[in-house]
């Protein structure tokens, strides 16, 4: 088990992992470095079509860092063979030269630029090892008790996760797919806003050390309008993965807010683009090849492409699904009402897991196509958390906000303390906020500021008790000082 996960080191997705400039003088160091530090690090690409090495075979090298494939060389030879050397077709068929300027080598780059590398496909590296091993699964029984170190209730979830999990990686470890086919355990998770969806899945990811994409439906549009293309998902999880195309084909992409591309109710406007948005990821959710710019997620000419086949790649989608529940209680009454209508009519109004009786037929009604949904064969809800759940998360998981408040004082030989009601007082603001445990770590920024930047001013204080009355602003924190006297005082 790998130790300590912060919260705050699970980074966000970012586009390109290496750093892309600095001064000049220095990447060109830098990359000087590089090509003789790790020469066999990197494929080589064809100077003219761009392709790397592990699409075209093995490729003529050249001076200056040149490579050439096969393809375009017998090109350029059946041209001058032909005997109808038309240099200006030649040229425009190199993304490399303008057309019409002859060929002429001080033209061409000393070194490869850096962004467009990609790292060889099998590349031996010394790993840390992670938490959860994707070669040597463990039961769902532990992987569920690694996410329980983090995630706190939610646990139908994080029991359905666990196993969607397992039977993934196994079926990815042993590539079982061509005899009895295991479908791909691609889930949908179905919760209000702030109760550990995308949580859940970073730490999912941390935990098995696989790359991770996060992306939003509502960004992605069908391919040849403005906004990403649903492709380009796949693109920051090759860069996540550190441009290594094996270790993103085992990655995990996470889509947030898929209700958001729902089908629209009203059937009498042609707003389409909600469905073809899911009818575009169907293919990526199933499994197929797409051709991926690298280091880059536009489709500009001169970015080299790779192939990444997303078989094995995890799909999660989240979403909160407003005005799902009462599709879910108009089905359950017109299941119930046959005879005894009355009195049933706000039997589910009170029924606060209600979200949990979801069938994919409430799915589809809400406006999900059926294909989409026959790709995503788990589905699991999370419930919104209540205020004891919210003290919890508080105060329990491994990286707890408190803890990591109690770390940073600790190093200044402070001791903070939160009493209960001062736990209670925090929950309840962030419950008012109606965000989940997402508004619990902006209230405790607040007001622990204060606390950070007065403490260290005074080396006589020796212990600092968080007090309901500080919350709510009616009183101050218990200070105690190193001579052991107690004191109230208004920070
Ligand atoms: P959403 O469901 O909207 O995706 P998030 O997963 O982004 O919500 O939750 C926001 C933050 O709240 C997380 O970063 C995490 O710190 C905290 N959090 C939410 N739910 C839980 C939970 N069940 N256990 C522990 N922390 C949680």
């Amino acid at each position: 088990m790998s130790e300590d996960i912060k919260d705050t080191e699970i980074k966000e997705e970012k586009d390109t992992p290496e750093k892309v400039s600095g001064s000049v003088e220095e990447s060109k160091k830098e990359d000087q470095d590089k090509t003789t530090e790790h020469k066999d690090e990197y494929e080589k690409y064809c100077f003219m079509c761009r392709r790397p090495e592990s699409v075209t075979g093995k490729q003529i090298d050249l001076p200056n860092n040149i490579h050439i494939c096969n393809d375009c060389m017998q090109r350029s030879f059946d041209m001058m063979n032909n005997g109808n050397i038309d240099i200006n077709k030649l040229m425009q068929n190199m993304p490399n030269m303008s057309g019409g300027n002859l060929f002429n080598m001080s033209d061409l780059p000393k070194e490869e630029p850096k962004k467009q590398k990609l790292k060889k496909k099998a590349t031996a590296e010394k790993e840390e090892k992670p938490a959860i091993d994707i070669n040597n699964l463990p039961a769902p029984h532990k992987i569920k008790a690694s996410l329980d170190e983090y995630v706190i209730g939610q646990d139908k979830a994080k029991k359905a996760m666990s196993v969607a999990v397992y039977n993934h990686y196994k079926r990815v470890a042993t590539d079982t797919m061509d005899e009895i086919e295991i479908e791909k355990s691609n889930m949908m998770m179905i919760g209000p806003t702030g109760s550990g969806k995308t949580y859940m899945v970073k730490i999912l990811a941390k935990l098995l050390d696989v790359p991770l994409a996060i992306t939003d439906a509502t960004s992605l549009t069908e391919a040849g309008y403005i906004g990403d293309d649903i492709e380009s998902v796949l693109s920051k999880l090759l860069a996540n993965a550190g441009n290594d195309v094996e270790k993103a084909e085992q990655g995990i992409v996470f889509i947030d807010e898929i209700d958001k591309i729902a089908k629209k109710q009203n059937v009498n406007s042609r707003d389409v683009s909600g469905e073809a948005v899911q009818q575009g990821m169907l293919k990526l959710l199933e499994g197929s090849e797409v051709e991926v710019p690298i280091g880059s997620n536009s489709k500009n000419p001169m970015v080299p492409m790779t192939t990444i086949n997303t078989k094995n790649i995890l799909f999660i989608v989240g979403g909160a699904f407003p005005g799902l529940d009462n599709i879910i209680k108009e089905r359950l009454l017109k299941q119930s009402t046959i005879g005894f209508g009355a009195d049933l009519k706000d039997k589910y109004d009170k029924d606060r897991d209600i979200l949990s009786k979801v069938t994919i037929e409430d799915l589809r009604e809400f406006g999900m196509i059926p294909e989409f949904l026959g790709r995503l064969p788990i589905v699991f809800t999370l419930s919104g958390l209540n205020e004891d759940a919210l003290v919890e998360i508080l105060r329990e998981p491994k990286n707890a906000i408190i803890k990591q408040y109690q770390k940073l004082l600790a190093l200044d030989e402070v001791k903070l303390e939160f009493n209960e009601e001062s736990l209670h007082a925090i929950a309840k603001k962030a419950m008012e906020k109606d965000t989940g445990a997402r508004a619990l770590r902006a209230i405790i920024e607040e007001f622990m500021l204060d606390i950070m930047y007065e403490i260290p001013k005074d080396d006589s204080i020796g212990e600092v008790t968080i007090t309901s009355e500080y919350i709510d602003g009616t009183g101050g924190p218990q200070i105690k000082l190193r001579t052991e006297a107690v004191h109230h005082a208004g920070v």
